[in-house]
């Protein structure tokens, strides 16, 4: 017999299957670690087919040295979704491997994935120890507990003691086989009372296929995915639920670990590598049997699934965009179709591409349209900058929101200011007029660069000067935008000498437990204000919060990005959120340069079908996703000739392709990228958009252009989140 193996090695020469020759004693399956020698070493490598025959030559094929365990470290699922995820987002076997196998046990590292437990052997008698004191002590202890951590008998012992009574079969040894965690399903903490509209949604998730929950901010979507996993858990199957990892706040998890107790493994970025591993291991044993955590938790190491959910579904951090790229949705897909489970994506603001599925219905729509505790949304008041700046107001905060505060100052109650602070770029604005400069070719916000002063389209890479004066209407306001958290504490803490004002952003929380410690406080503290970006618009329940500001809405919607008005949307509805989630009314002050631009009228209405409505004819007609495909091929090398050139080789390709598809592809073009250089690497890239109709065969094609031997590293994207 003959086992392909992939070495653990993520490189681009190892990135194929090398065969070896499986010794006829030896027992191994799919999936299990191996040591092969390969050169002059001997390395550890998995196992991804088993078969009769070699094509290699049989003078040359080596023969595996020893399997590592006597189990499958990826298990059958596994290996499968490892050669869709290739093929599905183009990468290689050996990069999408470390996010199936953790690190503890890859590069050469041996480490145990089952507890061993030392037993005296039936047939033991005192007669075995005689004259060896030690050897004795350990045979007492074992007779008055039937069996003891093989690890601790060691260590309280030593190691030649119990060897010697092993190799005499004084003591045999048991590896755990975890028997699967009972569930009760009696931990109900809160003993909640199921309203109508959660009792249809959880009526409505029956058997395989993708369901999208679409429920108002505060409608009891947590309680209807609760009680799902229960279900499922009752019926002797596993649960995956992810959720972006800012919602995944201390408050959450308590209540998840008070739900489901010592079936759940919590995976979230604060856990050292090692606790990461005990989590992954609980899994990988049968001990956990519910996963919750972000993106990466999709590949827990769970069999019989009988549901996977996905919180907050338009959430970005879904989608990987460090190597290896994926889109956590596909996987999740996929996992749920192999195990024959449902898929359920929940959001307030579920994103245009999953709500055009629904709409044809290769998904299932399930609506909560109102709030679980029947209180009415806050009300959003829309308050037009425009028009502060022509009343002699030029500063940050509207007179509106000032006197808001200071109610909420009065009445001894909470606010929230939130600032908007996503990525690098900038735009430049008219504060006379409004104006907004558009690409010419792609009806997008172009972005303005400071390095080189010009502005740039994302998509097609075309410049423009920038501008000193409003081509509109003359004025010389024009000017970037974005304030940051700091100076507007500062800017508060003059306005309300006495009122505690808290910020929290990416400076305030980069130190283990800033962020619990900033919420407790904030939790505690009446009158307070918290000021923040992203981390503050989700996951918070705060009852006491009567007033959200949100100081620059439109920064969201000026970023070059066909995705910007949705962004937009999904940002206002999310923040919003946080105001008058208990007995008393919330109220948002949203403070915008564009009043007029219909996502706040449709935000401010939360009218989110007619925003759908809206955003689908508009895209449709501009012809971009989800009509079309936008591919991303971004090329990187420290020298810059070099990327110059592979990228011109790569161009040259694909221009062949172009002239084969001329009436599916749009656009094709080759462009530096908009951030020049990161990390010493020059980055240049390739910009394809293509029609639908096509299929997955172009974008093969496509694809294929972009192999060969590069010294540049290549990454190859499909609608991707950012163009920069
Ligand atoms: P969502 O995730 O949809 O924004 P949550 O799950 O956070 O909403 O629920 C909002 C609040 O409503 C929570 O405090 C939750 O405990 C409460 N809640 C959920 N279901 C019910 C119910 N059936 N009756 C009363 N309160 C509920
Ligand atoms: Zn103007
Ligand atoms: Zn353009």
């Amino acid at each position: 017999m003959f086992a392909s193996v992939i070495i653990d090695q993520d490189t681009k020469a190892l990135n194929k299957v090398f065969d070896y020759r499986v010794p006829d004693e030896m027992k191994i399956e799919k999936g299990f670690r191996v040591l092969v020698p390969f050169g002059s070493r001997t390395v550890q490598a998995f196992v991804v087919e088993l078969k009769d025959f070699s094509s290699v030559d049989p003078s040359k094929i080596k023969s595996v040295i020893a399997p590592l365990d006597d189990y499958p470290i990826i298990k059958p699922e596994m290996l499968e979704l490892m050669n869709f995820m290739c093929k599905k987002f183009h990468l290689r076997l050996t990069s999408v491997l470390k996010l199936f196998v953790p690190s503890e046990i890859r590069e050469g590292k041996v480490s145990e994935l089952f507890i061993k437990w030392a037993k005296l052997s039936e047939n033991f008698s005192d007669e075995q120890t005689k004259r060896a004191k030690v050897q004795q002590k350990i045979a007492e202890a074992l007779k008055k507990t039937e069996k003891i951590k093989l690890s601790d008998l060691k260590k309280e012992f030593g190691q030649s003691a119990v060897k010697a009574m092993i190799d005499k079969g004084s003591i045999i040894i048991e590896r755990e086989r975890q028997l699967r965690a009972p569930y009760s399903g009696q931990i109900d903490d809160k003993k909640i009372v199921l309203n109508d509209s959660q009792k249809r949604a959880i009526d409505a998730v029956a058997g395989q296929g993708v369901y999208l929950l679409h429920g108002v901010t505060g409608s009891g979507k947590t309680e209807v995915y609760m009680r799902l996993i229960s279900k499922v858990l009752t019926e002797g199957k596993n649960a995956i639920m992810l959720v972006p990892e800012i919602s995944l706040t201390p408050q959450v998890m308590s209540n998840f670990k008070a739900r489901f107790g010592g079936s759940i493994a919590l995976l979230h970025s604060s856990l050292s590598a090692g606790e990461r591993f005990d989590e992954w291991r609980r899994l990988f044993s049968g001990e956990a049997r519910v996963a919750v955590g972000a993106r990466s938790a999709i590949f827990a190491p769970l069999e019989r699934l009988g549901i996977i959910i996905i919180d907050e579904q338009h959430e970005q951090s879904y989608i990987s965009e460090s190597n290896p790229r994926y889109d956590t949705f596909d996987v999740a897909k996929f996992r749920a179709e192999f195990n024959g489970a449902p898929l359920v994506v929940g959001s307030a603001t579920p994103s245009v591409d999953i709500y055009e599925q629904a709409k044809c219905g290769e998904v299932k729509l399930i609506e909560m349209p109102t709030r679980a505790n029947g209180k009415e949304l806050p009300k959003i008041q829309i308050i037009d900058m425009m028009n502060e700046i022509r009343m002699g107001n030029s500063g940050i905060f509207s007179t509106q929101l000032i006197a808001d505060l200071a109610n909420v100052v009065n009445e001894k109650k909470q606010a929230m200011i939130f600032i908007n602070r996503r990525g690098f770029s900038s735009f430049m604005m008219c504060r006379e007029c409004g104006y907004l400069a558009k690409c010419n070719d792609c009806d997008v916000n172009l972005v303005y660069h400071r390095e080189d002063n010009r502005l740039k389209c994302h998509y097609c890479g075309k410049q423009y000067k920038a501008l000193d004066r409003c081509p509109n209407c003359g004025s010389d306001k024009i000017k970037q935008g974005a304030v940051g958290t700091e100076r507007i504490v500062t800017e508060l803490q003059s306005i309300f000498k006495d009122v505690k004002i808290l910020r929290m952003d990416n400076d305030t929380t980069s130190r283990k437990g800033g962020h619990e410690k900033i919420l407790s406080e904030f939790r505690i503290t009446k009158p307070a204000i918290l000021v923040g970006t992203q981390m503050i618009a989700k996951g918070h329940d705060f009852e006491d919060v009567t007033l959200v500001g949100i100081i620059d809405a439109d920064q969201s919607l000026y970023r070059g990005d066909y995705r910007s008005t949705e962004r937009c949307f999904q940002l206002i509805t999310q923040v919003s959120g946080r105001a008058g989630r208990s007995k008393f009314e919330g109220k948002v002050d949203l403070q915008t340069y564009s009043p007029r631009h219909y996502v706040y009228k449709f935000a401010a209405n939360y009218d989110y079908k007619g925003f759908f409505k809206k955003e689908e004819n508009l895209r449709k007609t501009a012809v971009f996703p989800p009509f079309s495909k936008i591919i991303r091929i971004l090329f990187s090398h420290c020298d810059e000739n070099v990327v110059r050139d592979e990228l011109k080789l790569c161009y040259n390709k694909l221009l062949k392709v172009r002239e084969k598809y001329f009436d599916q592809i749009i656009y094709m073009d080759a462009m530096k990228s908009p951030i020049k250089r990161i990390k010493n690497s020059y980055r240049y890239q390739v910009v394809i958009r293509m029609k639908l109709d096509g299929g997955d065969e172009i974008e093969e094609e496509i694809f294929k252009c972009t192999e060969g031997n590069l010294k540049s590293s290549v990454f190859f994207e499909v609608n991707p989140e950012s163009m920069s």
